[in-house]
């Protein structure tokens, strides 16, 4: 686990009942297959607590209007839960409220940042480095600005441990970069990335910085104070919240600065055909109905990590990580994709020459779910000359009987191909 200041989980941690977690996790608590579920799939997306799925059926329940535009009780209660569930963002952050833009996802976030900061800075010859550790959202995004600005995306190298290669990130930094972008943890590795040293480097070349923290906010959290990046992206169903909710930190002044990338309702102040102006930030940034009840959602994951404390939760995981990489490596024929000098979350790892998809598909039979293929991060796949891994990813509510069940499992897939 990471030990940098900007990531906000410490080495110290309170004692850790896993058990009481995982028994309020409903989806948790089923049958597959006729099998217990061992649910090792949450790099994906996490399961969630009866606390979210309680605060999202309460808002529909009684609170259910639209925000912001009207005046009756209903819609003065949506607004304060939508604005209280920006609050509660901003604090898991150390941000402030007016910095949090909610989108859809991680993904969108990018997008965002892409076409509205990006798009008016970049011109031909320009250069987006971003690192071959990337998750498709943190490069499509850039490729797609590349191909309409004539600006080029770089890509930095890591090593054969699937670590960046910091030497070489440097070399790439030269005058034409125009923005960094980085993922804070690998979701095909694991890697926790050396952000503070990452971040230094392009700060000293005056060279803004986007964090992708998909993976990295729901294991280590963040304090975008002590980042010191501009821009941080995640989602909110990796952090045990609802799909279709994700948020944008990003600098107040590249808020102010950049122009607004969808139109349409709550984003402008005034409309006329003559001349529309623009709401304040965040606001700016939120064109439409937003996605309320996914923000309170939100809002009661991140107040549900904050109880526990993501201390705790990383030293959990951390223990969990290194329990399941040695009884992996104890299997005979399993080799591991990836091993880093911090590694959250992720095991990515082959088992003799059956096929990814072929032992995910077995092992789903045992009622464990892991996951097969490229994760979405092909560029780290074709680093390693590989089209696919096998991925076991661990939360919270992860137990050493999970793994045990992950180990089982993997050995009678072994048994039925010998
Ligand atoms: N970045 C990383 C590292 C991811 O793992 C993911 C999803 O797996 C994303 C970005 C995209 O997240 P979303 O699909 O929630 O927008």
């Amino acid at each position: 686990m990471s030990t940098t200041t900007a990531n906000r989980a410490p080495a110290a941690a309170a004692p850790f009942d896993v058990a009481a977690r995982r028994a309020e996790f409903p989806a948790l608590h089923q049958q597959v297959h006729g099998k217990p579920l061992v649910y090792l799939d949450s790099a994906a997306t996490t399961q969630k607590p009866r606390a979210v799925i309680d605060a999202i059926s309460r808002f529909y329940e009684r609170d259910n209007a639209n925000v912001h535009r009207g005046v009756h009780a209903l819609s003065e209660r949506a607004t304060k839960a939508f604005e209280g569930a920006r609050a509660t963002v901003a604090r898991f952050l150390n941000a402030d409220p007016r910095e949090v833009v909610f989108v859809r996802g991680a993904t969108e976030a990018i997008n965002l940042v892409a076409q509205s900061f990006g798009r008016p800075r970049l011109q031909a010859g320009d250069e987006v480095v971003v690192t071959t550790l990337e998750h498709h959202s943190n490069i499509v995004p850039w490729q797609l600005l590349a191909a309409a600005t004539g600006a080029r995306v770089v890509p930095a190298p890591i090593d054969d441990a699937g670590d960046l290669e910091l030497a070489a990130l440097e070399r790439l930094l030269g005058p034409k970069v125009k923005l960094l972008a980085v993922t804070q943890v690998s979701n095909a590795l694991g890697t926790v990335t050396p952000l503070e040293a990452v971040i230094a480097l392009a700060r000293a070349r005056g060279i803004p910085v986007l964090v992708d923290g998909a993976q990295g906010a729901p294991h280590l959290g963040v304090d975008v104070k002590a980042l010191g990046a501009d821009f941080y992206a995640f989602s909110g169903h990796k952090l045990y919240g609802p799909t279709g909710i994700g948020v944008l930190w990003a600098r107040r002044e590249h808020l102010e600065a950049m122009p607004p990338w969808q139109g349409g309702g709550d984003m402008i102040r005034s409309v006329s055909f003559e001349k529309t102006t623009f709401n304040e930030v965040p606001y700016k940034f939120e064109a439409g109905t937003p996605d309320i009840a996914g923000a309170v959602g939100l809002a009661a994951a991140l107040d549900y990590v904050a109880a526990i404390g993501l201390p705790a939760i990383a030293a959990h995981e951390a223990g969990l990580l290194r329990e399941a990489e040695a009884a992996l490596l104890a299997i005979p024929g399993v080799r591991l994709v990836g091993t880093p000098r911090q590694r959250a979350g992720v095991l990515s790892f082959l088992v003799g020459d059956i096929h990814p998809h072929d032992l995910a598909t077995i092992v789903d039979r045992q009622g464990v779910a892991i996951r097969a293929g490229h994760h979405c991060a092909q560029p780290i796949m074709q680093r390693f000359k590989l089209a696919a891994t096998a991925r076991a990813s661990f939360a919270l509510y992860s137990t050493p009987a999970d793994v045990e069940a992950l180990v089982r499992a993997l050995h009678a897939a072994i048994k039925l191909f010998s």
